[in-house]
C-alpha cells in the first residue's frame, strides 16, 4: 500500500513538471526571439517620434495652405461685395430715372387726352356753328364775307388743335421709346448684379470649405499633439533606459556574438602609438588609452562593431564618435576631421558602417585615428577582439 502511494506521488510530480515545462518553454523561446536591446528600443522610440513630428508638420502645412486660400477668397469676396454695392446704386439710379420718365409719360398721356377732349368739343361746336352761320347767311342775318371769315377762323383753330395733338402724340411715343431703352438697360444691370452675386457665392463657398479644412486640421493637430506627448514620454523613458544600459558596469567578460571587430581603417595597419604605452604629452605623463593609426586626412573610418552612437567626449579627443555595444563595452574614435552624415547621438550603427573621417582635431599633432576600447569605463586592449589576420598585419 505504502509502495503504491510512492509511485502515485512520483507520477503526480512528473506530470506537474511536464505541465510547468509545456507552459514555460514557449514563453521562454518567445522571449529569446523578441528580445530587444535598449538601443533598439531607443531607435524605435526615436523613429515613432520622428514619424509623428513629420505628420504634425504635414498637417500644419496643409492648415497653412487652407488659411492662405481662405484669406485669398475673403479678399475676392469683399471686392465683389463692393462691386455689388456699386451695381445696386446704379440700379437704384436707373429705377429712379425710369420712374421720372413714367411720371412724365403719364402727364403726357393726360395732356393728349385733355387736348383730344377739347378738340372733340370744339369740332362739335364748330359743326353746329358752321350750320348755324350757313343758315344765318342764307337768311341774310349777317354778311357773307363775315360768315366766311368766321368759318376760316374756326378751320384755323381746328388745324392748330390737330397739330398740337400730333406733337403731343409724338412726344408720348418718344417717351415710350426712352422708357423701353431704360428698361432694357435696367435688365442688363440686374443681370450683371446677379452674375456678381453668383460669383460672390462661389467665393463664400470657398471660404467655408477652407474654414472646414482649418477646423479639421485643428482637430487632427490636437489629437496628434496628445500622441506626440505620449511618444515623447516613451522616448524619454527609452533614453533613460539606454543611458543606464550604456553606463552599465555590471558586465565583465564581454563575448562578441558575431565575430571579431571590423578594422576601422582598412589598408592602414601601422601603429604609431600602442595601447598602454606611457608617454609625455605636453608635459603630462600619460598611459596611452588606445591605438594611434596614422592615415591621410579624410580617410573613411568604419565602426568596429554595431551599437549606439554618442558624441559626448573629453575635448582632447576632438571630433569624436563613441559607440556603445552593450554590456559596458564602448569603442571610441578620436581626432576626426568630421563625423559621417547622420552620425549623431542615439543613432544605431552596424559593424563596418562609415562613421567619420581621419583628421587631427583635439589633442593631436598629426592626422591619425585614436581607436580605443573601454570596458566598464576603463581602457582595455582591443587586440583580443581583432581578427587574428588583422592583428598579424599590425606593425610599428
Ligand atoms: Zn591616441
Amino acid at each position: 500500500m505504502e509502495h503504491r502511494k510512492k509511485i502515485l506521488r512520483a507520477v503526480c510530480l512528473a506530470l506537474a513538471c511536464l505541465m510547468v515545462l509545456t507552459l514555460v518553454a514557449p514563453l521562454a523561446s518567445a522571449f529569446v526571439f523578441a528580445e530587444e536591446t535598449p538601443a533598439d528600443k531607443l531607435q524605435q522610440a526615436q523613429e515613432a517620434l520622428d514619424a509623428i513630428e513629420d505628420e504634425i508638420e504635414s498637417i500644419e502645412s496643409s492648415k497653412e495652405a487652407a488659411q492662405q486660400s481662405k484669406a485669398y477668397y475673403e479678399q475676392l469676396s469683399n471686392a465683389v461685395k463692393q462691386q455689388i454695392e456699386a451695381q445696386s446704386a446704379l440700379i437704384s439710379a436707373q429705377q429712379e430715372s425710369i420712374s421720372l420718365k413714367q411720371d412724365e409719360l403719364e402727364k403726357k398721356i393726360a395732356e393728349v387726352e385733355a387736348t383730344q377732349t377739347l378738340f372733340d368739343e370744339r369740332m362739335k361746336t364748330m359743326y353746329i356753328q358752321h350750320n348755324r352761320s350757313s343758315l344765318s347767311v342764307l337768311l341774310g342775318v349777317t354778311s357773307f364775307a363775315e360768315a366766311l371769315r368766321y368759318i376760316e377762323n374756326l378751320q384755323y383753330i381746328a388745324q392748330s388743335d390737330t397739330e398740337l395733338i400730333e406733337t403731343l402724340r409724338a412726344q408720348k411715343d418718344e417717351l415710350d421709346t426712352v422708357i423701353a431703352d431704360l428698361d432694357a438697360e435696367l435688365a442688363v444691370l440686374e443681370q450683371q448684379k446677379a452674375d456678381l452675386e453668383a460669383q460672390k457665392q462661389q467665393y463664400v463657398n470657398s471660404v467655408t470649405a477652407a474654414n472646414n479644412e482649418i477646423s479639421a486640421a485643428d482637430a487632427e493637430l490636437a489629437a496628434k499633439s496628445e500622441e506626440e506627448k505620449e511618444l515623447q514620454r516613451l522616448y524619454e523613458e527609452a533614453r533613460q533606459e539606454w543611458l543606464a544600459w550604456v553606463n552599465d558596469t555590471s558586465g565583465s567578460d564581454v563575448i562578441l556574438d558575431t565575430g571579431y571587430f571590423y578594422w576601422p581603417l582598412p589598408g592602414y595597419y601601422r601603429i604609431s602609438s600602442d595601447y598602454g604605452v606611457g608617454r609625455w604629452i605636453y608635459g603630462v605623463y600619460d598611459v596611452h588609452r588606445g591605438l594611434d593609426i596614422p592615415a591621410p586626412a579624410g580617410t573613411p573610418i568604419y565602426a568596429a562593431y554595431g551599437g549606439v552612437v554618442s558624441t559626448n567626449a573629453h575635448w582632447s579627443y576632438g571630433t569624436c564618435v563613441k559607440i556603445s555595444h552593450g554590456d559596458g563595452m564602448v569603442t571610441i574614435y578620436g581626432h576626426m576631421s568630421a563625423r559621417a552624415a547622420g552620425i549623431s547621438d542615439g543613432v544605431t550603427v552596424t559593424k563596418g558602417q562609415l562613421i567619420g573621417y581621419v583628421g587631427s582635431t583635439g589633442n593631436s599633432t598629426g592626422n591619425h585615428l585614436h581607436f580605443e576600447l573601454d570596458i566598464n569605463g576603463s581602457p582595455t586592449s582591443a587586440r583580443p577582439y581583432l581578427d587574428p589576420n588583422i592583428e598579424a598585419s599590425l606593425h610599428y
